[in-house]
């Protein structure tokens, strides 16, 4: 059961999304889970506009999790040298590879994955197929602990648990209006004054 003040962000955020949503690549709504995944898996910890810029060229080089087993280690580490963590995320690349030829479809599963947390593992599957999960990152809590500062839990498995009940059935567009609106509004220096929350953001009402 959501309190009026989280069904209004819900649907108030969704509205914002459908105006305000960036574009990248790995968006395309006939995106595959693997080309989902390669998104999600660079996407941590490296600037989405960074992985725009060698995405492109991976999927090409690398259609299918066949051609990466194939590659060698060092072929990887060349194409996602610019992205940072190239040792890192080659090895584990080729690791997840070599042990299958196609990607597991449940979030438990795809979290065994080296490298794969539950972010990446909740995001590709939300965003590939629309599985209600809830996609939880640094810039995420950032939001949901303003403007539900007194409702926020401490814990991460309470937070995913206070996220999981806010995602409605179109998870797809909620969770990208969520981390799009924590990119572009309410940011380390949240712009306040033009948020479409600021009538019932905890964070916003306290400080005013
Ligand atoms: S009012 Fe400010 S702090 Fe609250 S959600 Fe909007 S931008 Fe973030």
């Amino acid at each position: 059961m959501l309190s009026k003040a989280e069904r209004r962000f819900q649907a108030d955020l969704l509205e914002w999304g459908e105006e305000n949503r960036r574009e990248y690549p790995w968006r395309e709504s006939d995106r595959t889970l693997y080309e989902v995944f390669i998104a999600e898996f660079f996407l941590t910890q490296t600037p989405a506009d960074n992985v725009a810029a060698v995405y492109p060229k991976f999927l090409e080089r690398f259609p299918t999790l066949d051609e990466i087993s194939k590659a060698s280690e060092d072929e990887l580490i060349e194409a996602i040298e610019p992205l940072g963590f190239q040792n890192m995320r080659a090895g584990a690349l080729k690791q997840i590879s070599s042990a299958r030829d196609h990607l597991p479809t449940e979030p438990e599963s795809l979290m065994e994955l080296p490298r794969v947390g539950q972010y990446v593992a909740n995001a590709t599957l939300c965003f590939t197929g629309d599985d209600r999960l809830p996609v939880l990152d640094r810039n995420v809590e950032r939001v949901y602990s303003r403007v539900f500062r007194d409702t926020w839990p401490e814990t991460e498995a309470d937070q995913l648990t206070f996220t999981q009940r806010l995602v409605p059935d179109e998870a797809r567009a909620y969770n990208l209006a969520l981390l799009d609106f924590g990119a572009l509004v309410c940011q380390t220096e949240p712009l306040c004054e033009r948020c479409f929350a600021n009538e019932y953001c905890v964070y916003f009402q306290e400080s005013a």
